[in-house]
């Protein structure tokens, strides 16, 4: 297909994604010529186009390449990308009009709109997630969802000689600010042009909805405080955590802990994360109800979880917030030596916190608080209720709100280093990781291990260690002692 050709497939896209009229043709067919590093258009043909606008912005970016405009450095093609694909994006008030105008008629019909055009712009990098190796993996708990991350590239040695002669520039201040809207990106920081965020207010805050660019699951977004501030779980999370879920029923929402080693990896922003996705958690049972005297319209069970679970099933949201309210505050001052839980350390640090996850349950609205403490011990320096050394070998990275939920986000190094372990286990040359071995040995021992069920013995075997590392997050163990604590601290209640 010629140059030109291209081009005005793109602009066609263009004007149909809701921007421009068909007035604008000419400006825009001109503006990416410009930006591509030509200087003429050729006759083209005016059609409907069957490619999508992914695989055109493809082409145009390797003539751009071709013209010299861009060099084969990534991040310069990643700017130029978005630079393109801004126009195939309407500016942030004329999306959030359209979103408001579906949502008149039904919130799905809202988020439909907004996620289609997140991906078609290729803000969503759906290309790159779906190089994301994903399996299920059946455990005691249900069945855990396990994800090993290979989405975002491993960056190539020109790029980081790039990135370290960059000037620091601390704008804008992270990753999760709104200034990221239509921002440009540089050597060391994402391209943002095609970038939109709608607007939401949060009892009388005001807030963003986006989705993740690097989804880990069925529409994943992110809520964010307009305000660059930490995050700081209090009442007024609960508040707002309910009323996304009044707004979207559709999607659950959560909030990371807001202390390190329990949190996730941004404290700097105040953010939830949410999406349309039923996580292994969700479809987990109570397995013991218990009563919360003052608040008699919340129903409150512990979850059967290898995480320390207390849910929280009720009509009225004032009673839901109210009673999460209640048990977080009880949870930051309860101690119980006896099983290692210490609220604050003798200079008043605080360790305990709660990751809180909500979400609509016919006419119910449910609250999921996991019971967090972020302490460390002489025998466990990264974390008393943390991975322990024995599961590193597969997860040494925090347990933050996706994990706790039961979706494992792996890193990329188990791709490789699984495929040694499967030589392994059939006594093939290999070249297994020292960290892998005792596990494979215990594997080798238990299983007859053949061809054609080795890769499933070894993502099954996954899937127990990402149980074992979650019961370590938990804070009152399965066992009788364990579950006597959880008792006792429900009996404060
Ligand atoms: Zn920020």
């Amino acid at each position: 297909m010629s140059i030109s050709q291209t081009v005005k497939d793109f602009i066609t896209l263009a004007i149909q994604s809701g921007g421009w009229m068909e007035m604008d043709r000419l400006y825009l067919e001109n503006r990416v010529i410009a930006m591509i590093g030509e200087n003429s258009l050729s006759k083209a043909e005016n059609r409907m186009v069957s490619e999508s606008a992914v695989d055109l912005v493809d082409q145009l970016l390797t003539q751009a390449e071709k013209n010299q405009v861009i060099t084969g450095l990534q991040a310069e093609k990643d700017i130029l990308e978005a630079q393109l694909m801004d126009l195939m994006t309407p500016p942030p008030s004329v999306v959030n009009a359209y979103f408001a105008q579906y949502y008149s008629k039904d919130p799905v019909q809202a988020t439909d709109y907004f996620f289609k055009l997140s991906k078609n712009n290729d803000y969503i990098k759906t290309r790159e997630i779906a190089r994301n190796i994903i399996f299920p993996a059946e455990t005691e708990y249900g069945e855990l969802e396990i994800t090993i991350n290979l989405s975002k590239p491993e960056k190539d040695p020109k790029q980081i000689a790039a990135e370290r002669q960059m000037k620091k520039v601390d704008y804008p201040e992270c990753m999760l600010c709104m200034e990221n809207e239509g921002y440009k990106g540089r050597m060391n920081y994402p391209a943002r042009t095609n970038h939109r965020i709608i607007r939401m207010n949060l009892e009388g805050e005001s807030w963003g909805f986006q989705y993740s660019p690097y989804a880990y699951y069925n529409e994943h977004c992110i809520i964010l405080s307009e305000e660059h501030r930490p995050m700081k779980i209090t009442k007024a999370t609960f508040r707002r955590l309910l009323k996304i879920i009044e707004v979207l029923p559709h999607y659950f929402v959560g909030s990371n802990a807001d202390l390190p080693i329990v949190g996730g990896s941004i404290l700097s922003h105040d953010h939830y994360q949410g999406g349309r996705h039923t996580f292994p958690m969700a479809l987990a049972e109570i397995e013991r109800n218990f009563e919360l005297k003052d608040y008699p319209n919340v129903k409150a069970g512990i979850v059967k979880w290898p995480m320390s679970v207390i849910r929280l099933q009720g009509k009225n949201q004032e009673d839901l917030i109210e009673a999460s309210q209640l048990i977080f505050e009880k949870w930051q001052n309860y101690s119980d030596e006896a099983l290692q839980i210490v609220a604050k350390t003798a200079d008043g640090t605080p360790h305990h916190t709660i990751t809180p996850i909500a979400r609509r349950k016919d006419d119910l609205f449910e609250m999921d608080l996991v019971l967090r403490d972020n302490n460390v011990s002489e025998e466990f320096p990264d974390g008393i209720f943390h991975p322990h050394p024995d599961v590193q070998h597969i997860k040494k990275e925090n347990i933050g709100l996706i994990e706790v939920m039961g979706l494992a986000v792996l890193p990329p190094r188990l791709e490789p280093e699984l495929k040694e372990v499967e030589k392994y286990l059939l006594a093939e040359k290999n070249d297994i990781a020292d960290y892998h071995l005792e596990w494979a040995e215990q594997l080798k021992a238990n299983v007859h291990i053949t061809q054609e069920n080795v890769t499933h013995v070894v993502q099954k075997a996954v899937g127990a260690v990402f149980a074992r590392v979650l019961e370590d997050a938990g804070v009152f163990k399965r066992d009788v002692e364990g579950q006597e604590g959880f008792t006792r601290f429900i009996k404060t209640l």
